[in-house]
């Protein structure tokens, strides 16, 4: 009977993976892949015989191809396998099933043909962004939105928190074609975030690294130099807080407490 299991294999080569997703990875009968780089395929290849890379879905130099169809093409691709009764498990970087359609696709479309589909957890890049600029976002909470979606919906950031805005380098590009944004669209995030932050904000670019070798590239930058940072596929913005956060006197009324028994 086919099956699906999708694995993250973490941001850094071979290091963030779990046992689990490892012996997944080991006993498929095919594993499809999306991974940083030819290192980390080339690492796969390693723990099975039947690796194949998804990244051939991907438009290609000159063409133009809309990337709901890239995914629909990579889930074809591996319920066809599922339907051939093998044991398929898709290996994404990170964490799978985190800003990332495929696997929920896949996992959807396996279980209505009657399959057994699960996810297994990762460690996405926003888990090795909390490690390495050292920050719990638990102090006083986070927000995560893709760049994208956070400008064409009414999100409302919270300038107490930290903000995470994933996918920066695609900001306000929705026909879902291109790759990279322009810095007009920037400057609208900019001017859209001046809402809430002042623009010499210190916002931070991350890119955790994708082999132990090298080190993460964090960049401080006041918001209003967005536009002319250097913004990858991998780039992540964290906006931290701006503001304290600030108590709720109702709350602490209804709950008969005062600031002095908080500590
Ligand atoms: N599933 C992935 C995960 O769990 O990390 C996320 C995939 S999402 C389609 C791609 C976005 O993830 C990028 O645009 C960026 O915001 C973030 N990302 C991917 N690799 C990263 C890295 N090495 N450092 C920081 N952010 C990264």
């Amino acid at each position: 009977q086919g099956q699906l299991v999708c694995v993250g294999t973490g941001v850094q080569l071979a290091g963030q993976v779990g046992q689990l997703a490892m012996s997944y990875i080991e006993l498929a009968d095919v594993v499809f892949s999306l991974v940083p780089d030819g290192f980390a395929d080339r690492w796969l290849s390693t723990l099975n015989a039947d690796v194949r890379s998804l990244q051939g879905y991907y438009a290609q130099a000159g063409e133009i191809k809309n990337r709901r169809n890239t995914y629909q093409q990579m889930v074809d691709a591996m319920l066809d396998e599922v339907r051939a009764n093998k044991r398929v498990v898709c290996a994404l970087y990170g964490h799978p099933g985190v800003f990332s359609c495929v696997s929920h696709l896949a996992i959807a479309q396996a279980k209505q043909l009657g399959f057994s589909a699960k996810m297994l957890a990762g460690v996405s890049a926003e888990a090795c962004l909390w490690a390495d600029l050292g920050i719990d976002p638990g102090n006083s909470g986070y927000q995560s939105y893709e760049a994208t979606q956070f400008m064409l919906y009414q999100h409302v950031p919270n300038p107490c928190t930290h903000v995470v805005l994933w996918q920066i380098a695609l900001a306000g590009e929705h026909t879902l074609t291109q790759f990279s944004t322009t810095k007009q669209r920037l400057h609208i995030l900019v001017e859209h975030l001046s809402q809430w932050y002042p623009i010499d904000h210190q916002v931070i670019i991350y890119e955790a690294a994708n082999l132990a070798v090298q080190s993460p590239r964090v960049e401080h930058i006041a918001l209003a130099d967005l536009p002319d940072a250097r913004l990858t596929t991998i780039s992540t913005l964290l906006i931290p807080p701006q503001q304290a956060l600030a108590l709720n006197p109702a709350m602490l009324a209804k709950l008969g407490i005062s600031e002095m028994d908080l500590g």
